[in-house]
């Protein structure tokens, strides 16, 4: 195992001593007061960042965020519904997946790395009743324009289902002024926690359509009553639901804003750092958790910044594997991280022209 201080990677990330210290002590009993006060003040705290409308709740999963996005579909749509899904790379293509095997009428609009879709909000389509999307594509470094998504969903009366795994927290996520009616959150972005818990908002509407589901382990119904006394009607992720009480009582301290403020200093003073490179920015609508660098042999500069600098980049699978790699700007690192990883860069690059 690489233990490197130096991880780049869009998940999990580098993590902040005091969630470490919390990791390492021993499991406590949760089925007490002491565990509901936690989760109780979690589930507040998450809605406060979002911006959540009265009466949202929050659902606790122990699974990653793919989950997350299996169980919304399973809990919120049938037979009966018809989705409009955004896919623009390989988070995309998993809800395209996830909707087919439950066999749910989809249109797919693909995009491309340089569209955001900011035009669509003025669109009208007919006979559809949610809209499905990743406000990041992770797998391209592609941002949506979530107000204008938004928009489109509302004028389409469309319940607006939102995968913000890789944007909570590096950007602004708002589910009133974004129109959004039910959230995917995920514990190992910029939440910057180990990975295994998975958070899903419901604003009321979302809750008033949940549907009676087959399987008992992704019930969302459980998991809302359960939720009214701090518990969740199976075992939790305790230690990560501890650190995560802790991450999210830090970022309150300051306000969420303050910590989306740090993430785009990151990612500009990285951004401008490199310009004089002989590399490209892959798309025009970067989020501040992460930028996608187009280089020739890309997968072969991951392998070589492993090897020589003790730095963790992201490669890319597929088609696109020689031609960008991923620097993610989330978790604990500072401006001295990246005074590293730049100065690797330049001492590879130039030396590669
Ligand atoms: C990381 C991520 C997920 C979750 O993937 P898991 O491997 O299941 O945790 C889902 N959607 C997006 C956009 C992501 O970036």
């Amino acid at each position: 195992m690489n233990y490197t201080k130096y991880i780049f990677t869009p998940g999990p990330v580098k993590m902040h001593k005091y969630t470490l210290k919390i990791g390492a002590k021993q499991t406590p009993y949760f089925r007490n007061s002491d565990f509901s006060k936690v989760l109780l003040e979690c589930e507040e705290l998450l809605l406060k960042f979002v911006n959540a409308p009265k009466k949202s709740r929050v659902i606790f999963l122990t699974a990653s965020g793919t989950a997350g996005m299996q169980s919304v579909v399973n809990n919120l749509l049938d037979q009966n519904d018809r989705v409009y899904l955004i896919s623009g790379g390989g988070f995309g293509e998993r809800f395209g997946e996830i909707l087919d095997r439950s066999k749910i009428k989809t249109t797919q609009k693909r995009v491309n790395k340089d569209d955001n879709l900011q035009y669509i909000k003025d669109e009208k389509i007919d006979s559809h009743t949610a809209l499905i999307y990743n406000a990041h594509e992770t797998s391209i470094g592609l941002k949506y324009d979530l107000f204008s998504l938004g928009k489109f969903a509302q004028k389409n009366t469309l319940l607006n289902i939102v995968d913000a795994i890789s944007l909570f927290l590096t950007d602004e996520v708002d589910m009133q002024k974004h129109h959004i009616d039910t959230l995917i959150i995920s514990s190992q972005k910029a939440l910057a926690l180990p990975p295994g818990l998975c958070m899903i908002v419901l604003n009321p509407k979302a809750i008033s359509r949940l549907k009676d589901v087959k399987d008992i382990y992704f019930d969302f119904k459980k998991y809302l009553d359960n939720g009214l006394r701090g518990q969740t009607p199976y075992t939790p992720a305790v230690t990560i639901i501890l650190q995560l009480q802790k991450r999210l009582q830090k970022i309150d301290k300051k306000g969420v804003d303050k910590e989306i403020e740090k993430r785009k200093f990151l990612a500009q003073y990285f951004r401008d750092s490199i310009e004089d490179l002989p590399i490209k920015f892959y798309t025009k609508y970067m989020p501040n958790g992460m930028t996608t660098i187009e280089v020739e042999n890309a997968f072969k500069v991951v392998e070589d910044f492993e090897k020589r600098y003790n730095i963790i980049l992201c490669p890319n699978g597929g088609e696109l594997k020689e031609r960008i790699f991923r620097v993610a700007h989330m978790g604990a690192i500072k401006k001295k991280d990246i005074d590293y990883l730049v100065k690797c860069m330049f001492d590879y690059f130039k030396k590669r022209v």
